[in-house]
């Protein structure tokens, strides 16, 4: 099932292709922007690569669409490339595929880390009986499973959790909810509360790796929070078990996160 948060994000994303070629009608172009790509001249640099005959106009017109990798770095209004490159908002790490030098170019004011997960009070949530500031930006953000059944839409996505002790959760319906948001120490990771996020995906997944919905979606949660000053820019990844006696967050996501860019092989 589509997400809400999904369909946010493609909205923005056609929203920008759509000013791009302002020349061209909507439709012309709709097989290039589904694909979510972007129809340009071909001479023209294509951080992923070109397919043809998904766009109007002349031949060398065609899609270009970012490499699978890159996701993560499109869900947030970005475009991978060489950061040596000027950018015109910001640069952010651990969203594209290939070299560390190709990071995600976020554009300033981009209206992706708005509307960037359900809060407390759209899904009912009871109040917290005490609150503890925390200090941001955090250095450490940790990844936990529920170990519950997953969800795949928001009716059920709001009542798996057995805890909500988590900064954030994360369901297949590719949305973020709320637990206790940026600014409120968690009790997820003992030890690392004071100094660390703790989100987790909501699922069991000992034996098979959350959708690509729910993936995204975390990538994104921690992409905004570096934009949004709540995450040090290099901060450490890690899985629940990194930092306790647990399973957590079972050994398919475990093994998933270890390939992602900033997950940290030191000690917590
Ligand atoms: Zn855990």
């Amino acid at each position: 099932m589509v997400s809400l948060m999904q369909n946010r994000w493609t909205e923005n994303y056609t929203r920008e292709k759509v000013i791009k070629k302002s020349h061209l009608s909507r439709t012309a172009d709709s097989a290039c922007i589904a694909a979510s790509g972007n129809c340009q001249e071909d001479s023209l640099q294509c951080s992923g690569s070109y397919q043809s005959g998904l766009c109007s106009g002349s031949a060398t017109r065609r899609c270009c669409v970012p490499a699978a990798g890159d996701a993560a770095c499109t869900a947030t209004s970005g475009n991978c490339q060489e950061d040596s490159l000027q950018c015109s908002g910001s640069y952010v790490s651990g969203l594209c595929s290939g070299s560390a030098n190709r990071r995600c170019c976020v554009p300033s004011g981009s209206a992706s880390c708005s509307n960037l997960y359900i809060t407390r009070s759209e899904w009912n949530a009871r109040d917290a009986t005490s609150q503890t500031t925390l200090q941001t930006p955090v250095s450490k953000v940790f990844i936990h499973h529920t170990d519950t059944p997953t969800c795949t839409d928001m009716a059920s996505c709001k009542t798996r959790w057995n805890d909500i002790g988590y900064s954030f959760l994360v369901g297949e319906d590719g949305n973020v909810y709320e637990g206790r948001g940026w600014s409120n120490v968690g009790a997820h990771t003992q030890n690392f509360n004071n100094i660390a996020y703790g989100v987790a995906m909501i699922g069991s997944y000992g034996s098979r790796l959350p959708n690509a919905n729910a993936l995204t979606a975390v990538k994104n949660l921690i992409a905004c929070g570096i934009q949004l000053g709540k995450i040090q820019s290099s901060y450490q990844l890690y899985g629940h078990r990194d930092a306790g006696q647990t399973s957590c967050p079972g050994n398919q996501l475990y093994a998933e996160i270890q390939t992602w860019p900033n997950y940290s092989n030191a000690t917590p």
